[in-house]
């Protein structure tokens, strides 16, 4: 059975994108502190943060989405391993088609990175009263702040428009945001005041 351990390492050492330390504290935290347990989760990936929050309560449940069919082959083979798979709902699929009328205490954001204003569009109906987003990697390594940390086009502009989300997101009056630049990449909290 892989310890969380051996998926720290397994992702380090084949570039899966997993949570950073403080990162996935801090949103194991917030989980504890407001007892969310409905949770929905955009980037599976291979399951490490879904394995982290379910283990917190049986209670507990979460859909997770990932679109890379290997990754979420992997993620529910972890997932079974850990005999989570009655918390953990794993969709290999495209976000974009992903629908449901089900309510969230928590959506945590960690898939595409230019796509998170849509993903707020397209899930917003789906908060619970009280609920949240979170995203994940608002700073993305530093390069938010100091874009010529990277030569390549694509991403300059992603990190382009992860800056004016951020923006967006401190700006808007129907959004309540908590930015925590120093959690983790670099980590956002928002309720919304209308739906
Ligand atoms: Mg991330």
């Amino acid at each position: 059975m892989p310890s969380i351990n051996d998926l720290e390492i397994y992702a380090q050492e084949n570039h899966v994108p997993i949570m950073m330390k403080t990162g996935i504290e801090f949103i194991l935290e917030l989980i504890r502190n407001q007892a969310y347990t409905r949770i929905l989760e955009l980037g599976t990936a291979i399951g490490y943060s879904a394995i982290r929050m379910a283990k917190l309560s049986t209670l507990i449940q979460i859909d997770t989405l990932e679109n890379d069919p290997e990754r979420a082959q992997l993620a529910i083979a972890n997932i079974a391993a850990e005999r989570l798979d009655t918390q953990i709902h794993v969709f290999a699929m495209d976000i974009a088609k992903f629908q449901t009328d089900r309510l969230y205490d928590l959506i945590f954001v960690d898939a595409a990175k230019a796509q998170y204003p849509r993903y707020m569009e397209q899930f917003r109906g789906n908060l619970a009263k009280g609920g949240v987003f979170v995203f994940d990697n608002l700073n993305f390594h530093g390069m938010v702040e100091d874009p010529s940390l990277t030569e390549n086009k694509g991403t300059r502009q992603m990190i382009k428009k992860l800056r004016r989300f951020r923006e967006t997101l401190m700006h808007d009056p129907d959004c309540l945001t908590q930015f925590y630049p120093e959690v983790g990449d670099g980590v956002a909290v928002v309720g919304l005041l209308r739906k």
